[in-house]
């Protein structure tokens, strides 16, 4: 899933939540959004489809300035990439949230709030969200209570940041199956999905758990773990120069990669499953339609990734039920083959830019004939690998 930054401080936050995005850029992404509550206790919000690049112009154009502040790099699971879609979504014209992950029950949700007159403007599962914490918000008169008495209705995974421009002095964050981080500062404090995007304003930081809920104020963050119970949670200083182009206590790096494999693996399934499933939606906007479609799965990979291929080929056989084939990307692209209709094409690579994977992935492009087949193509390699073709 995508990213969110959140900022509570004396200075202008939008410069921070702005370079907080492009070091979220690496995660991928279709649009970014942001939204600032300035002096005066209004809520501003400007959203762009494409780079970050694209809001930063934006705002250079109309300044969102202000002392708090959320922002959001979208990967859209429900409902297209567009502005409409982007994050933050907004209940009425104070209350505005961002979102990281998905809700499974959203459309019985949606359903209940279009009952009661709410209006919808995006297809997103979040903007459910943001009118379900509205609706609690009118009624509990606080943040706070709104947020904890709205996550009790969702089912998923979410990381959310939320702010209301008649409470300018906070921000109220939970986490349950997508990761959130607190940034802890100096008369200011940050919030990011991961830490990487607050390293220019912190080092300190505080890493939420599954059902926690935290209200961050500028000098103040309190946090409540799912049972209601004040907690603390470790403040752990980060290392400059321990990060992942360092090989650090390890004699080498092919050591410290299979040392790091566990924590990978979790961060990778981190708001893609829940306790008890798979969400597909993670893929892409249409892929719990297009799965139910696929009859055989093509893998396509070189050297370590071939080697990931071959064991998923055991897993999707055993599990899906579905015939699957893996092979070397340069022995794919240089021979005449024959693509079974609704095959699924999954290209893997470590780094997103292997060229005969990459090669072989617009070759079978250009061949498919079946529209679907070529859609997930692009969704799922893009997914693998974090680029767009
Ligand atoms: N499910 C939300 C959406 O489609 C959030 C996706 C994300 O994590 O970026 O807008």
């Amino acid at each position: 899933m995508c990213g969110i930054v959140g900022a509570v401080s004396e200075r202008d936050v939008q410069g921070i939540l702005l370079e907080g995005l492009r070091r979220l850029e690496y995660r991928g992404y279709d649009s970014a959004g942001m939204a600032v509550i300035n002096g005066e206790s209004s809520l501003r919000r400007a959203r762009e489809v494409g780079k970050v690049a694209a809001l930063a112009e934006a705002i250079s154009a109309n300044p969102l300035s202000g002392h708090l502040g959320i922002a959001h790099t979208r990967w859209a699971t429900h409902g297209e990439p567009s502005q409409l879609n982007a994050h933050p979504h907004m209940s009425g014209e104070r209350l505005a949230i961002v979102h990281n992950g998905i809700i499974e029950n959203y459309q019985e949700l949606r359903d209940e709030l279009k009952a009661e007159g709410y209006v919808f403007t995006s297809q997103t599962d979040t903007e459910v969200v943001a009118h379900l914490i509205g609706k609690n918000y009118q009624q509990e008169g606080n943040l706070y209570n709104a947020v904890k008495t709205s996550i009790t209705r969702l089912r998923g995974a979410f990381a959310l940041a939320v702010v209301h421009a008649d409470e300018p002095d906070h921000l109220v964050v939970c986490r349950e199956g997508s990761p959130l981080v607190v940034g802890v500062g100096i008369g200011e404090n940050f919030i990011a999905s991961d830490q990487l995007a607050l390293l220019p304003v912190t080092d300190r930081f505080m890493f939420l758990e599954e059902g926690d809920i935290a209200d961050i104020r500028k000098d103040q963050i309190k946090i409540h773990d799912r049972d209601g119970q004040a907690v603390e949670r470790t403040i752990t200083r980060f290392e400059h120069g321990s990060d992942s182009a360092d090989k650090g206590e390890y004699r080498h790096f092919m050591l410290k990669e299979i040392y790091e494999q566990p924590r990978v693996i979790k961060a990778t399934m981190e708001g893609r499953i829940t306790d008890t499933r798979v969400l597909e939606q993670a893929l892409g906007t249409e892929a719990a339609n297009l799965l139910d479609n696929v009859r055989h799965v093509q893998i396509i990979a070189c050297g370590t990734s071939f080697h990931a291929g071959m064991v998923a080929r055991y897993w999707i056989e055993d599990l899906a039920g579905v015939p699957c084939s893996v092979e070397v990307a340069s022995e794919f692209r240089y021979r005449k083959h024959v693509i079974q209709p609704d095959t699924l094409f999954l290209c893997i690579s470590q780094s997103g830019e292997t060229a005969d994977t990459l090669a072989a992935l617009r070759q079978a492009k250009k061949r498919a004939s079946v529209p679907r087949w070529q859609f997930v193509t692009s969704r799922a390699a893009r997914w693998c690998g974090n680029q767009t073709w």
